[in-house]
């Protein structure tokens, strides 16, 4: 309605708009009576006739052919209840020439619960709603736009059965839509998690708020690390966002679930490069030096050495780049092979490695220092050079842990100014610092 509408009068308001409005009450046997109406609501009846009768009409008597038994049925229920049914429910009156979208409004007198009367105002509909079929095509409509989707869209009801699985579920958990409905949501979970699931549902469901303009959809864990499982058993890294969503009454939840495996194999993937030299595949500094805080954090024992190729510039100029390359690499393979179990070779920079032995003393470092320095020198290990073997040495320095150390400086630096004396005795020798 126009606001310039407010100036006319109520009942040309109600004619000129098509609206109909119609008082029913129950009679002593608690048969429908129409109490008033206005000619609208005698026409739509097909009675127009009725209008020289005398309230209260028997609503049977106006309607018994043409009443839908829906909308009968809705009247006895608000009776009933005391309450308006859902809103904008739409009617056939007249095997579909006449379309109708009723409110029902009760009215109660006094305090009792139930209604005595009940205000019905109806907008014809005709004009608009020529395609009685119309919610389905809006449903199948719906349907198609949830299927497009890129992201799997599943919906679960208040029992936490699925009640909606799209296409790209399909996809993504390799059920169909057939087999899972109905079916209680933990079946797309990893079992770890099914136990947990119902009570973080609820608690999502007690604190959701539905937040306006809010940039990113609520997150049902906030952790961002949650799995689903395929069909196959395999673990699906992804990523959630669930809406509560209230649907005739009752509550559904819809999550749009999206398969970040992707992005977590590259997560995974830029992790071990940041942890990783490129050229020799060994742990690299910062990596190293993480192992060494974690070991001084505890009061175990530990040594640490820094070996350092001897003439290392004089192999580059004398052969190349790619041979000195070659040798850091076969040197990275034999250091790995001598730190194996608790103990971590890694490389420091350059031609510069090193390692931590975690529970090994002054005496057995200098051991394992001196047995690798052989190695390298009698090129005692397996290895498919790929030009004619490089020869050469290494010096090393050894440091230990002193009791309740904690400073990984110190120690490396101890490790180092051994190292410097073995550069400084001639090389191709271990020294303690
Ligand atoms: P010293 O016995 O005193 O250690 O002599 P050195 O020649 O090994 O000494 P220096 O530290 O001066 O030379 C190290 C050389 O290692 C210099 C640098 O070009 C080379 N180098 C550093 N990183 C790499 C690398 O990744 N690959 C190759 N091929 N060479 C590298
Ligand atoms: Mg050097
Ligand atoms: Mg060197």
């Amino acid at each position: 309605m126009e606001p310039s509408d407010w100036s006319k009068e109520p009942s040309q308001v109600i004619d000129e708009n098509a609206i109909c409005v119609a008082m029913i009450a129950l009679d002593e046997s608690r048969e429908l009576i129409v109490t008033a109406c206005n000619d609208r609501f005698f026409q739509l009846t097909g009675r127009a006739d009725a209008g020289l009768q005398i309230f209260p009409v028997a609503f049977d008597a106006l309607l018994a052919s043409s009443a839908p038994r829906g909308f009968r049925k809705k009247l006895f229920a608000c009776f009933a209840s005391g309450r308006p049914p859902e809103p904008e429910q739409t009617h056939d009156f007249r095997e579909g020439s006449q379309w109708w979208r009723f409110s029902l409004k009760p009215i109660r007198h006094g305090d009792g619960s139930s209604a005595r009367e009940v205000l019905v105002t109806g907008f014809d509909m005709t004009a608009k709603i020529d395609r009685p079929q119309e919610p389905e095509v809006d449903a199948s409509r719906y349907r198609a736009l949830v299927d497009l989707a890129y992201d799997a869209i599943v919906t679960m009801d208040e029992q936490h059965n699925i009640t909606l699985f799209n296409r790209a579920a399909e996809n993504l958990f390799g059920f169909s839509s057939a087999e899972v409905l109905g079916r209680p949501v933990v079946t797309l979970l990893p079992e770890r998690f099914r136990t947990h699931h119902p009570r973080k549902v609820q608690q999502f469901a007690d604190s959701y708020q539905p937040v306006q303009r809010q940039a990113t959809p609520p997150r049902m864990d906030q952790s961002n690390s949650v799995y689903g499982q395929h069909r196959d058993g395999s673990i699906i890294p992804v990523e959630i966002a669930v809406s509560k969503i209230e649907r005739n009454g009752a509550t559904e939840f819809m999550a749009v679930v999206r398969d970040i495996s992707d992005r977590a194999r590259l997560m995974t993937l830029l992790k071990a490069q940041a942890k990783t030299d490129v050229l020799t595949g060994l742990p690299n500094r910062r990596e190293f030096l993480e192992f060494v805080e974690r070991v001084l954090a505890t009061s175990d024992g530990l040594s640490v050495f820094i070996l350092d190729v001897d003439f290392f510039k004089e192999i580059n100029d004398r052969r190349g780049h790619d041979a000195g390359d070659e040798v850091l690499r076969v040197l990275a393979k034999v250091g790995t092979s001598m730190a194996d179990g608790p103990g971590l070779f890694a490389r420091w920079g350059g031609e510069e490695f090193v390692a931590a032995l975690p529970g090994a003393d002054t005496h057995l470092a200098y051991a394992l220092a001196n047995e690798l320095r052989r190695r390298y020198e009698r090129q005692d290990f397996e290895h498919a050079w790929h030009s004619e073997p490089i020869p050469f040495t290494v010096s090393i320095g050894v440091a230990t842990r002193e009791a309740g150390e904690v400073d990984v400086d110190a120690l490396m630096k101890r490790a180092d100014r051994a190292l410097y004396r073995a550069k400084q005795s001639g090389r191709n020798r271990v020294e303690i610092g």
